[in-house]
This record gives structure tokens, sequence and C-alpha cells, in this order.
């Protein structure tokens, strides 16, 4: 095997050894142990959520979608409607997703690659008495983009609606505090900030909604209220459950506590990032956001226009130097991304610009997009 390459990527992303060392051993589903490791695993995301007793973690098979749909699906309001404010791509999917589970959605615009507004989300609110909940996006990881949740919570709860959020890219390093946000659930999956393994998602919801949610799903797997209610019964999951990723994720979620939880977490992606934006500059890359609203998750960049710039050859010579990074285009302006989140920390991020300084040598002296 060649050497496993470093993953600047929102996730999957490079795992510790600690992670991957969970994964080497084998789990009966029906098992009391791994049902004991399931529900520890529940407890410490309700702990990093700060979510009281009013809360439980309901854990999903499959990608972060999953929990995005299951959440609408579960939750999303079937007497009035559901508003989704858009300021990128993932918000755009909620909408999409709580079309085809038959919401009536308003799907309200934002400015393209600006925080959303609380004060705009409250007259919306105001005027339109029929929208019963919000759905809303924690950090757009298209753009990298950050929204303020804790000012659009309190927008939401003044104005006594639900809310629904998807804190997918932040969760484990942006600060989620459950009680504070009162939000009525909030997704989230394992292989991003919690530096797990892909496989599982999970969803943090009211335990009061849970219980008026059953039977409401559209969807048997998607079934929020119903995969509660076999885990309150004997601590089962219902379907073949991702054994080796519950494992991964008990060995992140130790990890995350020795690291000194998400506080510290988030200081060293923002270590990352300052270190990857400076650096990048330095190399004549312009970052696509404003800094002040630039999460410390992915950061994407504008593609020079030079004609010796060529994306796929950058990739490449990257790649071949040991670094994965992510292409991408927004507002029809070609762009790529490079993560700063996962087992890695300001050392990883100055090898990559070492590269990344070498690679752009190479291109500009052979002026064609061709580098070694
Ligand atoms: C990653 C992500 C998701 C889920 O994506 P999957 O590919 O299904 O894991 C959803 N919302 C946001 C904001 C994300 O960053």
């Amino acid at each position: 095997m060649t050497e496993e390459p470093i993953l600047l990527t929102p996730g999957p992303l490079t795992t510790a050894e600690a992670v991957k060392r969970a994964m080497l051993r084998d789990w009966g589903s029906r098992d009391a142990d791994f049902s004991a490791l399931t529900s520890k695993v529940m407890a410490k995301l309700l702990a990093v959520a700060k979510a009281g007793p009013d809360y439980c973690a309901v854990p999903l098979q499959g990608s972060g979608t999953f929990a995005v749909e299951a959440m609408l699906g579960t939750f999303g309001p079937r007497e009035g409607r559901l508003l989704v404010p858009v300021n990128g791509a993932y918000a755009k999917r909620m909408v999409e997703i709580a079309r085809r589970l038959g919401l009536d959605v308003v799907d309200e615009a934002g400015i393209p690659y600006e925080p959303l507004e609380p004060d705009r989300l409250r007259e919306t609110l105001r005027r339109d008495p029929s929208i019963r909940s919000v759905a809303l996006v924690h950090c757009e990881t298209g753009a990298g983009l950050l929204n303020p949740l804790s000012a659009l919570a309190r927008a939401v709860a003044e104005e006594g609606r639900d809310l629904l959020v998807d804190s997918m890219s932040g969760f484990g390093a942006l600060p989620v505090d459950a009680e504070s946000l009162g939000f009525t659930a909030l997704a989230a999956s394992a292989n991003k900030c919690l530096e797990g393994v892909p496989g599982m998602a999970f969803v943090i919801a009211r335990r009061d909604a849970l219980e008026r949610a059953k039977g409401r799903s559209p969807s048997i797997v998607l079934d929020l209220a119903a995969q509660h209610a076999q885990f309150e019964a004997d601590g089962q999951w219902r379907f073949t459950p991702p054994t080796h990723v519950v494992a991964a994720l008990g060995g992140a979620l130790a990890l995350l506590e020795r690291e000194g939880g998400p506080p510290a977490r988030l200081k060293r992606y923002e270590e990352n990032r300052d270190t990857l934006v400076s650096g990048m500059r330095g190399l004549g890359f312009e970052p696509f956001l404003g800094a002040s609203h630039q999460a410390p998750i992915i950061v994407a960049f504008r593609q020079p226009r030079e004609s010796w710039f060529s994306f796929a050859a950058f990739y490449e010579a990257l790649k071949s130097r040991g670094f994965a990074i992510y292409g991408g285009k927004l507002a029809e302006e070609a762009t790529f991304r490079v993560g700063t989140i996962g087992a890695i920390d300001r050392s990883t991020v100055k090898r990559f610009l070492a590269a990344a300084a070498q690679v752009l040598r190479e291109l500009q002296r052979t002026g064609t997009g061709d580098a070694l």
C-alpha cells in the first residue's frame, strides 16, 4: 500500500491512529457489550452538545445527509410551513429534501456568501404566522461560511417557532449549547469535527418532540422516533449497525475529551486556518470569503487566472506529495478548497504550504499547467 494521503477535505478526513485501531475488533450487534458501547457514545455526544435530560441522541446508519433527511422527515411540520433560509449549497439541499418529503417549504434566499441575518429572520417569522419551523445550516461547508447560530436560534425561540439545525461540519469544534439554543433537533455526523470515520450520523433531539413524532416519518429506515423507541426498549439498533464505525467514534470521542473538548479542538482548527490563510496569501492565493465569516473548517481560495495554472495539475502534483484537496466552483468562479479539520495540526499545514509552494514554482516554470 502506498503511504496514506493527508486529507485536507471536509470529511472523511485524516483520522488518528487510535481511531483506526478502535476498529480492529468485531462486535456482535445484538450483544450487551455493543449496546453498552452505543449508549456510552450517545451519552458523550449529548455532553458535547451540552444537552441536559430534555434531550436524547439518536444514532443513524449512513452519511450525514441521511440524518438531515431523517430529521426533516421526523420533525418537519405537517401543519404549517417550514422556513429554510438559504445562503449555501447545504441549505439548498434541505429545501430539496423537504419538498420531496411533501413539506410546505418557504425557501428564503439570503445574500450569497454572507452570513444569515437574525433580524431578517425575525421579520420573516413575524410576517408569516403559517411558518411553524425553521431549518438552517450552522456552517455552510461549500464556501466554509459560518452562520451566527446563537443569534438566529434566539430569533426563532423568541418568535415561538421550532428550530432544526444542520450542524454537520462544525459539531465537535464549533460551540453548540442545546440548553441555550433550544433547538428541537440538530443533525451531525461522525466523520467531520468529531474525527471519526464515515458510516454513521446522529440527531440530538428533544425527548418530548420524539414522543410527539411517533408514526410521522414517511420513511421506515429514517424514522428517528422509531429508532429512539427501540433504543429505549432494548438498547438495540433497528437494522444492522455500523459496529466498527461506532467503535471508532467511541475512540474519537475519547480523544476529543483528552484534547480538552470542543474549545480546545476549535483552537487547534483556528490555528490551522490562520496558518493556512496567511501561508496561501504569501503564495498569492486569495481566500474567497472575508475573514470575519470564515469558519475554521474549510477555506475556499480563488484559482489563479494565469494560463500556467491548471487545477487538475495542481491537484495531481499535491496528491503525489501526499495531500488531497477539494475542487469547487462558487458563484460561477473557479475555486478550490482546503480543509483545516481532522487529526492534523499547524505542522501538517506548514508541510502542505511547502508542497504547494513547490508545485506552484513547477507550474510557473513549465508554464503549461504541467507539474511534476
Ligand atoms: C458534510 C455535510 C453534510 C452531509 O454530507 P454527507 O456527504 O451526506 O455526509 C450535510 N450538511 C453539511 C453542512 C455538511 O458539511
